[in-house]
């Protein structure tokens, strides 16, 4: 899923489908080979930097089709692919390796080599796959390009789609999220909600992981148990932490976007690039790298779900956001344990509250300008903390 830009939004409509069980080994040889493909492809498009079509084709058409017996259609839509990943990954200025398909995959360019009829996606090459389920709250809108993947041994067809964004409203208050360690707190001077992250839970899932990869590591254990049932297992463990931080996230997201929907507020976050950062710079643990997981995509699923709902969305700058008062930007003093006190009007309250009326004011300044305006927050009717 991605940001569209200029009054549409892409999404992406996943589709389960099955083709006629005959033809199932036939259909998953062919992704299998278009995976190949691409990852040769994506090889070759940077090392050539042939970012251009025509480069690209005079480079790779015939090898695809001959060397990984791809029909021609097929071999066009590979190289259009890799030159697409080619480009985004020469984009990233925080680029690691060169990008690579580790699943079976095969792209498919809308019309061309496949179409949607009476329940069936017909692809090129004779393949008939029925629909079994999928979002229909998007029919009525066009296809686009679409990916037929593999997920947990089942075929998913992901089709994108433009839909015209939605016309933002115009709020009545803010909605502020402020993102820490422990837990997400969600607020204004009105309510504050708090929301625990999953990094805890996700952990215990890499620490299984940890202890399954010591325990047979040792020499006791023959190499076939040590590599492939364990390995399996270790995988699976790693796989199942990062599916709750990302299940988490977007149940979050949503959380808190139909919380400002209700109260017809903007959403105002604060920007974590820094703070993402210098997690990074920090030694490479497990908690450490779930947190950056987690923040990296809930700024993104926050921001998309506001896009695709038409809430304002604020992003404010994050200093100081939990060390200055809000009442008079005094610095503040930790009194006990996140407590935070104000020393010169004595206002106090504990660090996470502190966030969320700082986020909320400095959104309703960047909304109105610096003339906060009557009906502004009374810091008197703050809820006070659990
Ligand atoms: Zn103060």
């Amino acid at each position: 899923m991605a940001l569209g830009c200029e009054g549409a939004l892409t999404l992406t409509i996943k589709m389960r489908v099955s083709p006629e069980p005959s033809l199932f080994k036939e259909l998953v040889n062919l992704m299998k080979r278009y995976r190949d493909a691409l990852n040769h492809a994506i090889k070759v498009v940077i090392e050539n930097k042939a970012l251009s079509l025509g480069k690209a084709h005079k480079l790779l058409y015939s090898v695809l089709k001959e060397r990984y017996g791809l029909p021609s259609k097929t071999a066009q839509d590979c190289y259009r692919e890799a030159v697409a990943i080619a480009k985004s990954w020469l984009n990233n200025s925080n680029r690691g390796r060169i990008p690579r398909a580790k699943a079976p995959r095969l792209w498919l360019t809308h019309r061309y080599s496949y179409r949607v009829r009476d329940g069936y996606v017909e692809i090129l090459g004779g393949f008939r796959l029925r629909i079994i389920g999928w979002d229909s709250r998007y029919d009525n809108y066009l296809n686009g390009d679409a990916r037929l993947l593999i997920k947990d041994g089942k075929l998913v067809l992901e089709v994108s789609k433009r839909v015209p964004k939605p016309v933002k409203y115009v709020s009545r208050g803010v909605l502020a999220v402020d993102v820490n360690e422990k837990q997400i707190a969600v607020g204004n001077s009105r309510f504050e909600l708090r929301i625990e992250t999953a990094v805890e839970k996700a952990l215990h899932y890499k620490h299984l992981a940890e202890e399954l990869q010591k325990k047979y590591s040792s020499p006791k254990y023959s190499a076939w148990i040590r590599r492939r049932g364990i390995r399996n297992r270790v995988r699976h463990f790693h796989r199942k932490a990062r599916n709750i931080v990302e299940d988490w996230v977007k149940k979050t997201s949503h959380k808190i976007v139909t919380l400002a929907k209700q109260h017809l507020c903007a959403v105002a976050r604060e920007d974590l690039t820094n703070l993402v950062e210098s997690l990074r710079k920090l030694p490479k643990e497990h908690r450490v790298s779930l947190l950056i997981l987690s923040y990296r995509k809930l700024e993104y699923w926050i921001d998309w779900q506001c896009e695709k709902n038409g809430i304002p969305i604020i992003i404010v700058e994050p200093r100081g956001t939990s060390t200055s008062c809000p009442r008079c930007n005094s610095k503040l003093v930790e009194n006990s344990y996140r407590r935070m006190r104000c020393p010169r009007c004595g206002f106090e309250a504990n660090r996470d509250t502190v966030a969320v009326l700082n986020i909320e004011k400095r959104a309703l300044t960047k909304m109105w300008g610096a003339l906060t305006p009557l009906n502004a927050p009374q810091m008197t009717d703050v809820i006070p903390n659990r």
